[in-house]
């Protein structure tokens, strides 16, 4: 019977980071998910490294600039390994932060009217503005690059079939089982996003926390060289991304809907209406599609990384609305605790002990 030193139960972003992180460090690895990797929660997402957000959560704030500082690098290697390219884009975010808030990032400066139209001439808000050095990605890219550089690499696969149970014995894991099968390892890591809290014989506290999102393109027949903004646009109510195939996406709601994915047309509207009030443009672009995803909530709205009370079972997931962002770093610590090394950072306020 093959056996594996770690078995990964999800292969979204993180699960695939992971994974291919892992099996840098010489360990052999299966990914198992119950359908193809990446059609969750990292297939929906908006792809933005926003770690100058004033609204993120403090006690997250070392990790985060950590793992925005490591994107660049992240994305080359991966470029390396997969020769496919995620869509990096490093033109920087324009936001117009809430009241009382200000960005606390290394580069952001506030910008005056004049230069906010002479970087992004079409944004019809004014106001308090800031630039900020951030980043995008496509997560469908950067998850179909992390998948095929995780293939290359020898990342095993098995898709279609859930994990129901972390297997033990005498006390430790001793492998993963699905309605049909049972996969032998020393380690498994619960990576299953807002569906990590559905495992035997425990699982992790998530909930899904809902986002619909909306995709523009330009009208049939009109060519430009790029898309319509440069920047990746910030207001406290909506977020505006642009892709360099000349999509543009409009996000996104935050709703406790339980396991729903429907999308609706109020709120692709709204969306809609509320893009056209800060770029006016938007108007004239074609409503492409629109979707919705489940971004693994966290009681504390904290990601929780690390060792379970039951040896040899570990868990990363809950990262919430900051997952495509914290996945160099969630790959790096989790790879130094599987190793039985010491992170950099001080995991104890984001261990799943905390739950349990
Ligand atoms: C609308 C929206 C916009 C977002 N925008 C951003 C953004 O701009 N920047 C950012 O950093 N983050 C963003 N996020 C958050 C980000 O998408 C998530 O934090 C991240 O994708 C979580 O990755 P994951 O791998 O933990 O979960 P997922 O991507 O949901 O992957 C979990 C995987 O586990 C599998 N699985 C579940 N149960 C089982 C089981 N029992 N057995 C086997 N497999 C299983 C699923 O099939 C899935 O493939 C956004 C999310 C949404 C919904």
């Amino acid at each position: 019977m093959k056996t594996w030193d770690v078995v990964i139960i999800g292969g979204g972003v993180i699960g695939l980071s992971l994974a291919r992180s892992l099996r840098h460090s010489g360990a052999s690895v299966l990914v198992v998910d119950k359908a193809e990797p990446a059609r969750e929660a990292t297939h929906a997402a908006g792809g933005m490294i926003a770690h100058c957000d004033p609204g993120n959560p403090p006690a997250l704030a070392r990790m985060i600039a950590a793992s925005g500082r490591m994107y660049p690098q992240f994305i080359a290697e991966l470029r390396a390994e997969a020769f496919e390219s995620p869509d990096l884009r490093e033109d920087g975010t324009i936001a117009f932060p809430g009241d009382g808030e200000s960005p606390a990032c290394k580069g952001a400066r506030s910008l005056q009217d004049e230069e906010l139209l002479q970087l992004e001439p079409l944004i019809a808000l004014r106001g308090r503005a800031y630039f900020m050095p951030e980043c995008s990605v496509d997560p469908r890219k950067l998850a179909s690059a992390l998948e095929k550089a995780a293939r290359k690499l020898g990342v095993d696969f098995v898709t279609g079939s859930a994990v129901t149970e972390v297997a033990v014995l005498g006390g430790r894991v001793t492998g993963a089982r699905t309605a049909k099968s049972f996969y032998m390892a020393a380690a498994v890591v619960n990576c299953a996003g807002a569906w990590a809290s559905q495992m035997k014989p425990f699982g992790m506290p998530t909930r899904p926390v809902k986002g619909q999102m909306v995709c523009v393109v330009p009208p049939a027949g009109v060519h430009t060289a790029g898309p319509l903004i440069r920047h990746v646009v910030r207001t406290p109510d909506l977020y505006i991304i642009p892709r360099s195939d000349r999509r543009i996406l409009l996000g996104a709601t935050v709703e406790e809907a339980g396991f729903d994915k429907h999308v609706d047309a109020d709120t692709v509207q709204r969306l809609h209406q509320a893009a056209i009030h800060v770029v006016p443009e938007i108007a004239q672009m074609r409503i492409h599609d629109a979707w919705a995803g489940l971004r693994p909530g966290s009681p504390d709205g904290l990601p929780i990384l690390g060792a379970t009370s039951l040896p040899g079972y570990y868990a990363a997931t809950g990262h919430y609305r900051d997952g495509i962002m914290l996945a160099p770093l969630t790959a790096e610590v989790m790879t130094q605790l599987l190793k039985g090394r010491s992170p950099d950072f001080d995991m104890t306020p984001f261990s799943p002990l905390r739950f349990l």
